[in-house]
């Protein structure tokens, strides 16, 4: 007890110094308590892990439109209402693409099955297939590169392997997945073939949404292995006979149809009207079961709410989970709760979205400028029983990202995802690839910071408005 109490006090004078260095008095005392009792409701009562147990094993994979995503929405809302959370439902309006069989194969005397999945949004094929020489580039510069008779009538593979670094180096190479298609038709490509993004080898497929370019003709797209797109770059150099891919794609666009976002209020004891938007979104691809995308965010928010309500600590603004729809092929839950909410915007103090897996907790990112991330800094300090003081520039959540105009600071909770890569839109995203005590420790700092900021005397500085468009989002 002695120890535990002189390990307080010498936290509290690290906090102290920390808002002095900050020179921003954004803290007032007693936050260390309260952080303290966040964690130990998160960690010894948490149900973080439970409720992603039920998510995606019970319910499954979510992608919009489809039974799954709806009951995720009903049970959700039904859940945050039996925790004593102001629960309604949003309407919005999802696409719904369903996938259908898919086989690819290449051709000859031998031939030899790939493993293969269609890219989100994807035109199918004819029943028959399509069935055509390979030719292998390095990314769309590679394509670029190519002179245009090399790509008429041909399937194109993009081949550019995924580096080190997870989220820096999927966005290096996430273009030929999403952009690979439009710019391979444009040069009379009759399908596109992306090597599967990811980090690990396990004869894995990475889905992922494809965006087909409006005016360009659309073309069948599809993920495949990596090692299978080793062995055709390999048959396509080794100055034998051309890797020759028969293509099946089944996949279908039905009408767009009604969904929902959950939106569960916490309500502040001083300010109601300032808000604090905790938020995650609560659809999946369909290979797995979406547990740390983004399932483990959706019970980090849940759980949070309940978290601050169980430790009877009621804020001053008002904290408010957001279950966002569609943040995988269309982004429709952001745009419409954006839109929505225009009006309340101003008086959205920060927007935090956790979209990066159910890893341990190492900090936020904020897009707030240099004074604002100060300030943070000092708050975040409060933090340090969870390892999770670090505050860095960033902050683009792909379902907040619709705030930015209104100049709401947005902040994405980062956590220890080197491994994230390996099973994101796989078939192996599924629960037995998150840690409990991790997912734990993310949800109290979700809770801690939704609650630090709630309670601060004054808000975060708005961001001014950048010049450049914002970043794509690094996950999608
Ligand atoms: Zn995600
Ligand atoms: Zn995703």
């Amino acid at each position: 007890m002695r120890d535990r109490r002189r390990g307080r006090r010498t936290a509290s004078l690290a906090a102290a110094a920390a808002i002095l260095a900050g020179g921003a008095a954004a803290r007032e005392t007693g936050h260390e308590e309260a952080v303290a009792r966040i964690v130990a409701e998160a960690t010894t009562r948490g149900r973080s892990w439970a409720l992603l147990q039920h998510l995606t094993d019970r319910i499954g994979p979510r992608l919009s439109g489809s039974a799954g995503a709806e009951e995720a929405v009903r049970w959700t809302a039904e859940r945050l209402r039996a925790d004593g959370l102001d629960t309604r439902l949003e309407p919005v309006l999802v696409p719904r693409w369903v996938r259908g069989e898919e086989t690819a194969e290449l051709t000859g005397a031998l031939p030899r099955r790939l493993v293969v999945t269609a890219l989100g949004g994807s035109v199918p094929t004819p029943p028959d297939g399509i069935a055509a020489e390979v030719v292998v580039v390095d990314g769309l510069e590679g394509l670029r590169a190519l002179a245009g008779e090399r790509v008429k009538g041909r399937i194109v593979l993009f081949n550019r392997a995924m580096g080190a670094g997870a989220f820096s180096g999927y966005r290096q190479v996430v273009d030929q997945r999403s952009r690979g298609a439009s710019e391979a038709a444009r040069r009379g490509a009759v399908a596109s073939i992306v090597r599967s993004v990811g980090t690990l080898s396990a004869r894995l497929v990475h889905t992922g949404a494809v965006t087909y370019e409006e005016g360009v003709p659309q073309i069948p797209a599809a993920a495949i292995a990596a090692e299978d797109a080793d062995l055709i770059a390999r048959l396509a150099a080794d100055g034998g006979s051309p890797p020759t891919v028969r293509l099946r794609l089944g996949c279908r666009t039905l009408p767009d149809a009604p969904s929902h976002n959950v939106v569960a209020d916490l309500r502040g004891r001083e300010r109601p009207d300032e808000v604090v938007l905790i938020g995650a979104h609560l659809d999946s691809w369909d290979l797995g079961t979406g547990a740390h995308d983004d399932g483990a965010g959706v019970v980090m928010v849940m759980d949070a709410l309940r978290i601050l309500k169980a430790a009877g600590l009621v804020p001053r603004r008002t904290v408010r989970g957001v279950l966002f729809m569609n943040e995988e092929n269309g982004l429709r839950g952001g745009k419409a709760y954006a839109a929505d909410h225009a009006a309340e915007l101003p008086r959205h103090v920060a927007a935090i979205e956790s979209d990066s897996g159910g890893f341990a907790p190492e900090g936020f990112s904020a897009n707030v400028g240099a004074e604002g991330l100060e300030t943070l800094r000092a708050v975040a300090a409060a933090l340090a029983p969870l390892g999770a003081t670090r505050i860095t520039v960033g902050g683009g959540g792909a379902d907040i990202a619709a705030m930015r105009p209104a100049r709401v600071p947005l902040m994405s909770l980062v956590v220890a995802g080197e491994r994230y890569f390996d099973w994101h839109h796989t078939p192996a995203d599924t629960l037995d690839k998150v840690d409990r005590a991790e997912l734990a420790r993310s949800t109290a700092a979700m809770a801690a910071m939704a609650w630090l900021l709630a309670e601060m005397p004054e808000t975060l500085p708005r961001p001014v408005p950048s010049p450049s468009p914002s970043p794509s989002p690094a996950t999608r």
